[in-house]
């Protein structure tokens, strides 16, 4: 059975038991604080086990993407060496929501891979949780354990601990017991030989995993206590590449349809062969299996870079091109061209990668070629390192640095000094690593309280699109305490005229004001879950009562007003640049705005002005805004709204129109673009390949720009004693300073012919060379110049000339070639050697060395020193 077949037959039998199929959520998540990338198919669906969202239908089936790369889990280091785990997989998942619970996920599991599928029951093993003393005295899963009975034989039930078999959200929330369905695929030989049963949860590549049937029924409190949900769910998650290798007979994820295309494609371009070499083999395994973390995430709008979510895409990308460069002899980009058939292999079931795979392509190998510089680089770096090493160790430091400065990986460090029987301190590079990882986690550690409900609120309603000020009450809050922020409380209200941080937009600030007059301040909104979170310092005395909460409005007036400038902007660059412009990211703060977008070349100095007419139009054309809300999202994208990759839509959405611009968008935009004031672009650039960066400013911080630029204009035009055209004046003040320049180094071009011709007489002969050492007042390019001239004149020449220039010195060594040949002279080792008079140090070639130090007052020492190489 194809690939393609086994996902759609999954869904259609879901769908034929009235679950929904709804497509994959992007993988990348942007508004959820707790999580970088979703890592198991339950995690779009968090609000609805939480009860702060209504799913669209209780049943629903999906094939979600998922990424195990940081976090709770995190695979990366297994991925290539078994053949089970990848980075980027697709969970299959059915959903129930508060509907039906152990009893239909199991026998459905069981239908659908013995009889739809076909799975002989003979290969399949299941558990259930064995109960935990530890843990709130839970009890065995005896119900699951009664109604698997009623399928398999008793002796395939195994009973697992905790670890295996209880499945947690995180720290808090809802979590419960699980099965998991497990396969053995080996041969009849090997089965005969070890009971398959004494296999399981042992890694054992034929044994594995491939369905997780989680039943949901506690919520677990922030003091670790568990509670019975009001409301039971279903969460399963099958592995769609391992569901693939059963029904494919194949012993490994990478011999099935999904990889194997891969695969080839790596083996002629690398001229290598699957299946011949372990080493190759885990090269072509990572490889294969990152270029598909990479591009769906670049897919989704994430783009490497160097923190967060990019910075983790970028060390997959990089792990992918070390494995290339160390083991199959890559030294220039090519996992780019992998990109190809991957969206022609997964194009159908996942379009975003057939659309952006021109970009896809050209941000990967960017990314490669840069790396490859860092490798080149480092390679360079590693070899001083191991000039510099007394004994046969690097010091862990030193590697360490060539890691955590220069990005230059370890294991390749390892290797190379193996290569050159040198060994590494592994434990000092150890301790360095850990000594890095204790600061960044305590500066980051945050402890969150269970919620104090004050009372039940479920609606929460957002008011802010009309309103910036109501009347609330405070529903529930609960403490944080974090390094970095100390303690904080975060409030949720029955409703609230604040918008929460999201869609690129910062969250709005403001106060709260009881009714006695005392004042607490907002300090930010988030979501989290789809809750609308507002951040204090301190809880307010009367916290029972009403409030009036009000929305800063200088606030909302600079945000919206960059804003609504950024869809403004969106239009312009699309009406002028043209329709492959698409947005990649974009940040909306009070001070200015970001604009993110695909586009191949520089945007010219005309372009970016034509940009800024075209907005400016706009805001002097006082177009008003129209707004419509639960539109349904056929009807917005017929009305010419676009939809960007990467983000979460439901069925009905927001649209936003300032005329001919049509956006579907959550944000809080400005009544009439008049408020924007003006818009003026202050920068223009690339933040990746094929990706530029616009950055500008509206409402009160073009006016302060303008106003800075006149006032810096005044007090040149001052310092030119007011000339009346003050560029002209200033033109003329530079030339006037070129000419002066000139000048100069013509006189100490004359200078340093004159001191020239004093030098040849001060030269003495010393057994044979002709040798001088000596403090000249000129620069370094003079002193070579000098060095090289009297050179060409003499054979058998000794110079070693000081120099002081801003408090610094400056040594250098000159020596003619008969005498580096003859008598081993080495003037990069004496200055090297004399450095330490000046405090320095430095380096050149034998005939040719300079060094520098931070000593003037050494120079006469080093230069009696000369003297004795002679
Ligand atoms: P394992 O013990 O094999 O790592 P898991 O316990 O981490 O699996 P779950 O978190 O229960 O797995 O995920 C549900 C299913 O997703 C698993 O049964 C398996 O089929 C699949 N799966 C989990 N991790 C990976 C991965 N890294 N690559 C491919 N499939 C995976
Ligand atoms: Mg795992």
């Amino acid at each position: 059975m194809k690939s393609q077949d086994i996902r759609s037959k999954f869904l259609k039998f879901f769908e034929g038991k009235q679950h929904l199929i709804v497509p994959s959520a992007p993988m990348v998540l942007k508004d959820d604080p707790t999580l970088m990338f979703v890592n198991a198919g339950m995690a779009p669906f968090k609000e609805y086990f939480l009860g702060n969202a209504e799913p669209k239908r209780n049943r629903i089936t999906d094939s979600q993407k998922c990424l195990r790369v940081s976090g709770k889990h995190n695979d990366l280091e297994e991925v290539g060496y078994d053949t089970y785990h990848h980075t980027l997989f697709e969970m299959l998942g059915n959903w129930s929501f508060g509907d039906y619970f152990k009893k239909e996920a199991i026998a459905w599991a069981w239908e659908l891979l013995t009889e739809v599928y076909g799975i002989d029951k003979d290969i399949l093993y299941v558990t259930v949780f064995e109960g935990s003393k530890d843990d709130d005295n839970l009890e065995m899963d005896a119900e699951a354990y009664d109604i698997w009975k009623q399928y398999i034989s008793e002796d395939r039930i195994l009973k697992g601990n905790k670890k295996d078999n209880f499945w947690e959200m995180g720290d808090q929330g809802p979590c419960g017991p699980c099965s998991e369905i497990h396969v053995d695929i080996r041969s009849a030989e090997e089965k005969a030989k070890v009971d398959g049963k004494s296999l399981v949860n042992m890694d054992h590549p034929q044994v594995v995993e491939i369905w997780n049937l989680v039943f949901m029924q506690y919520n677990r409190k922030a003091n670790g206590a568990l509670e019975a949900l009001p409301n039971k769910h279903i969460d399963t998650g099958m592995g769609f590449e391992r569901l693939c290798m059963v029904l494919q007979g194949v012993q490994s994820n990478y011999d099935t349809d999904v990889f194997t295309p891969i695969i080839r494609e790596i083996e002629t371009i690398t001229d290598k062969k699957y299946g011949t070499n372990e080493k190759v083999d885990v090269a072509i395994r990572v490889i294969s299996d990152h270029v598909r973390a990479v591009a769906f995430s670049i897919a989704d709008g994430q783009l490497p870079s160097n923190t967060g979510a990019g910075y983790v895409i970028r060390r997959i990308l990089r792990r992918a091109v070390r494995y290339g460069f160390t083991f199959l002899d890559k030294k220039e980009p090519f996992i780019y061209r992998l990109v190809d058939v991957l969206s022609k292999k997964m194009g159908e079931a996942f379009p975003e990668l057939r659309s952006q795979k021109v970009l896809i392509e050209n941000v990967i190998k960017e990314e490669e070629s840069s790396f490859l510089r860092t490798l080149d680089q480092g390679l360079v770096l590693l070899n001083g390192i191991v000039e510099e090493t007394q004994g046969d160790t690097v010091s862990g430091e030193k590697a360490f640095e060539l890691y955590d400065t220069y990005g230059f990986p370890i294991d390749l460090t390892a290797l190379i000094l193996s290569e050159k029987n040198l060994k590494l301190d592994e434990k000092g590079f150890k301790a360095h690593l850990q000594k890095q990882k204790d600061r960044s986690r305590s500066a980051s550690e945050t402890s969150t309280e269970d919620w104090v409900v004050l009372f039940e609120d479920d609606v929460q309603e957002f008011i802010g699109y009309d309103t910036q000020e109501a009347n609330v009450k405070i529903a529930r809050y609960r403490k944080v305490t974090s390094k970095k922020e100390g303690e904080m409380y975060q409030l949720v209200f029955n409703l609230t005229p604040f918008y929460p941080e999201g869609g690129g937009q910062v969250g709005d600030k403001g106060f709260l004001q009881d009714e006695h007059g005392d004042v607490v301040y907002i300090l930010d909104t988030k979501k989290e879950n789809n809750v609308i979170i507002h951040l204090i310092k301190e809880l307010p005395e009367h916290i029972n009562e009403s409030f009036k909460a009000v929305v800063s409005s200088e606030h909302r007036a600079l945000s919206s007003s960059n804003h609504s400038a950024t869809h403004l902007l969106h239009q312009a660059l699309r009406t002028i640049l043209g329709e492959h412009v698409e947005q990649k990211g974009s940040l909306v703060k009070t001070q200015s705005l970001r604009f993110d977008f695909s586009h191949f070349s520089k945007v010219t100095l005309e372009q970016l002005h034509e940009i800024e007419d075209f907005v400016n139009a706009r805001i002097e054309g006082k177009l008003p805004l129209e707004e419509q809300r639960n539109v349904p999202m056929e009807k917005a994208i017929e009305e010419g709204a676009m939809a960007l990759f990467g983000e979460k839509y439901g069925d009905t959405v927001r649209t936003i129109r300032f005329g001919q611009s049509v956006e579907l968008c959550g944000g809080i935009h400005v009544k009439n673009t008049a408020d924007i004031w003006h818009f003026k672009i202050i920068s223009e650039g690339a933040v990746a390949s094929g990706i530029r960066r616009i950055e500008a400013i509206t409402n009160q911080a073009a006016k302060d720009y303008y106003t800075q630029n006149n006032q810096a204009y005044l007090e040149m035009k001052g310092l030119l004693n007011n000339a009346k055209e003050p560029v002209k004046a200033l033109e003329q003040l530079q030339e006037e300073n070129n000419n002066l320049k000139k000048q100069i180094e013509n006189l100490l071009k004359d200078k340093a012919k004159n001191i020239k011709g004093e030098l040849k007489n001060e030269l003495t002969e010393i057994n044979g060379i002709q040798f001088l050492a000596k403090k000249l007042d000129l620069d370094a390019s003079g002193i070579k110049d000098v060095c090289f001239e009297l050179g060409s004149q003499f054979e058998n020449l000794f110079l070693l000339f000081g120099a002081e220039k801003d408090g610094k010195a400056i040594l250098s060594c000159y020596i003619s070639k008969e005498l580096v040949a003859n008598k081993g002279l080495n003037a990069g080792n004496i200055v090297r050697a004399l450095g330490k008079h000046i405090q320095g140090g430095g380096g050149g070639q034998p005939f040719f060395a300079t060094a520098g130090g931070k000593n003037p007052a050494g120079i006469e020492a080093a230069l009696e020193a000369a003297k004795e190489y002679l």
